[in-house]
């Protein structure tokens, strides 16, 4: 459900679940490795109206984003702070442990959002560790990253437990029209990551999306933003620099019509942006990356 909270700026939220609302608008942290960096982003990223932070274990600046959120000054209860769980600590006992990392290094005393980073491993095992710190008030809801339908189709009827959000990588490059429509089916949020394609194909001076922007005086990053914001998705950007992250906020204040809109989805390649998403490689990749000994 779709409701506008216009404290800070006029954001909306869904409820992801009952009495859990997340912004549709959030600031990612991911490829800020440095620690200074990262505690001077989020601290501008939520100075600046943001009031939702994504990070994970393998993002490696949990504690960063939790002295950011107190650099801030804002109160912790305002802001939706998500985590994700690796695949190394994927499993019921690897998971529990895995949380309290998290909340350790992030100095925090819940989550709003915990999510599953891959569907690789044991996230079954996982799945069952989430549900009980649901219950046990340690997380407000949970989730999953990088869920093809019919996985995450498996995971929410198998388990009884519907994922509350679904984040995957989603842009004009890549629009994924079928999984969102599976994920509205299930009762899931989409939530989109990489919104810019971090920055390949030339996103930032694409004609059609630059050509919408001048029609409304906004960039082609923000009719970006606007345009998944559209489609239903929670959109995640992620800036170092003060000025981006205002204009990646001002998305708000302006509509795309039936025929810009439309005039997007010629964009879509059909694949993902990131090279070998879904290959074996990948797969071993993922497996071998560590997030601690
Ligand atoms: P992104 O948001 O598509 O792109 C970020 C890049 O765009 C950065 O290089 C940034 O540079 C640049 N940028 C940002 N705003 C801009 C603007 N207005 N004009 C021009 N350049 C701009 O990529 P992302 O960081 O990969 O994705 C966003 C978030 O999604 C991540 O931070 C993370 O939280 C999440 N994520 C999740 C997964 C997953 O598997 N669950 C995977 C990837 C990402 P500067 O910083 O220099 O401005």
């Amino acid at each position: 459900m779709l409701m506008n909270e216009g404290s800070t700026s006029s954001i909306p939220v869904a409820e992801i679940d009952p009495g859990v609302r997340m912004p549709m608008l959030g600031f990612g942290v991911y490829q800020i490795p440095d620690h200074a960096q990262c505690v001077q982003a989020v601290a501008d990223a939520i100075r600046a109206g943001y009031r939702l932070i994504d990070t994970a274990a393998a993002y490696f600046n949990e504690e960063a984003v939790g002295a950011g959120i107190a650099r801030s000054g804002v109160p912790r209860e305002s802001v939706f702070v998500t985590s994700k769980v690796w695949v190394q600590d994927a499993g019921y006992a690897e998971t529990m442990k895995a949380f309290k990392t998290s909340l350790s290094k992030l100095n925090l005393d819940y989550l709003d959002l915990y999510l599953i980073h891959q569907p690789l491993g044991d996230y079954w095992g996982s799945w069952r560790a989430m549900c009980e710190l649901k219950k046990a008030g340690l997380v407000r809801a949970i989730g999953v990253c990088n869920f093809a339908p019919e996985r995450l189709a498996d995971l929410a009827i198998g388990s009884g437990v519907t994922p509350a959000v679904n984040q995957i990588e989603v842009h004009p490059f890549f629009q994924r029209a079928d999984e969102l429509a599976a994920m509205r089916q299930l009762g899931v949020q989409p939530e989109s990551w990489g919104p810019f394609a971090e920055g390949k194909h030339g996103i930032f001076a694409n004609e059609t999306l630059c050509a919408i922007g001048r029609a409304h005086g906004k960039t082609a990053a923000q009719v970006a933003l606007r345009w998944n914001l559209q489609r239903g998705s929670a959109v995640l950007a992620k800036s170092v620099k003060p000025e981006r992250m205002a204009e990646n906020l001002a998305v708000c204040d302006f509509e795309l019509t039936e025929e810009e809109m439309r005039a997007i989805a010629p964009l879509d390649l059909g694949v993902s942006s990131f090279a070998g998403h879904g290959s074996v490689e990948s797969v071993r990749m993922r497996h071998g990356f560590k997030v601690h000994e």
